[in-house]
């Protein structure tokens, strides 16, 4: 009885070790796990904290790790990992200076996206009321010229009647005619007294955008030197625990798990910015990921 009690231990261990071999998540299993589930090559994993100013709920974050779980999935064909609400793989989402600090500078990004957007908008508008004062300008030059034409031409015909003594009928005439050049160039003194008015907002305008452009600017350097690019770690790994420590979005947070997941699968870290499994999320298509060819290798070799 007792002989046979430790041949199905050392099988177990001969068999355990083979699949550790063969499986390194499982290493990160419960023993007790492994003995109840002997064949399932699958990482049992739980999630254990998530801190409420996340703004994500448990249940929330279990869906997102199920979804990075499925990345592997869907790269390679095999199931990894599975939830077990007994699991000795713990998540923990914990919340301190970095994701404050991720947030802030989110915060800042916004309103200096906002403000640019401000500044293209009166920027755009000043352009049309800019075209608006060259057709003005090219409309009264044309004005002008008709002008200068009729004045001359009243002139020449003033001439004529002062050197023929023309009659009385010619006299009205000219009258109403110099009435009525008169009131014209009335007329075209108030336009052009409007067109400098117009010119003048102008020239106000530039002098906002100017001052804008200069706010703008400032707030641009204010934001890159309140915030340096520096590299923290967003999730860690530890053999017992991932903690996610920092992400911008459900897209950011999915990755992240998946990175994590893949050191738990046993893997080290790629040279592609584009994969999985580079050290930096920055350069990787965060929506929709697939897994690359450097994390495919890094599967296959470890
Ligand atoms: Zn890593």
């Amino acid at each position: 009885m007792k002989n046979a009690l430790i041949i199905t231990l050392a099988v177990f261990l001969l068999w355990s070790g083979y699949q550790t071999y063969r499986h390194p998540q499982l290493k990160f299993n419960a023993l007790t796990d492994r003995i109840s589930h002997p064949f399932d090559t699958r990482l049992r994993y739980r999630i254990a904290e998530v801190d409420p100013r996340f703004k994500l709920s448990l249940e929330q974050v279990k869906t997102i790790t199920e979804q990075a779980a499925q990345i592997w999935t869907a790269g390679t064909g095999q199931d990894y990992f599975v939830y077990d609400p007994q699991a000795r793989l713990a998540i923990h989402l914990i919340y301190d200076e970095r994701q404050i600090e991720s947030e802030q500078r989110r915060e800042h990004l916004n309103q200096l996206e906002s403000n640019q957007q401000r500044w293209l908008e009166k920027k755009q508008s000043l352009a049309q009321v800019e075209q608006q004062i060259l057709q003005q300008r090219q409309l009264l030059s044309l004005k002008q010229q008709q002008l200068n034409l009729q004045i001359q031409h009243y002139q020449q015909e003033q001439q004529q009647a002062q050197q023929a003594a023309a009659p009385l009928a010619n006299a009205v005439d000219l009258q109403q005619q110099q009435q009525a050049l008169q009131q014209r160039i009335t007329s075209f003194k108030q336009e052009i007294e409007q067109y400098n008015q117009k010119i003048q907002q102008l020239n106000q305008q530039v002098d906002e955008l100017n001052v804008l452009d200069q706010q703008l600017n400032t707030s641009v350097d204010q934001y890159k030197q309140r915030f340096k690019p520096h590299l923290f770690h967003k999730g860690v790994f530890n053999g017992k625990q991932i903690m996610i420590y920092e992400f911008e979005s459900e897209d950011d947070l999915r990755l992240t798990l998946a990175h994590e997941l893949g050191h738990a699968l046993g893997l080290s870290h790629a040279d592609d910015p584009q994969a999985l499994m580079y050290p930096v999320m920055k350069a990787q298509k965060k929506a929709h990921f697939r897994l690359t060819e450097a994390d495919r290798y890094l599967l296959q070799t470890r």
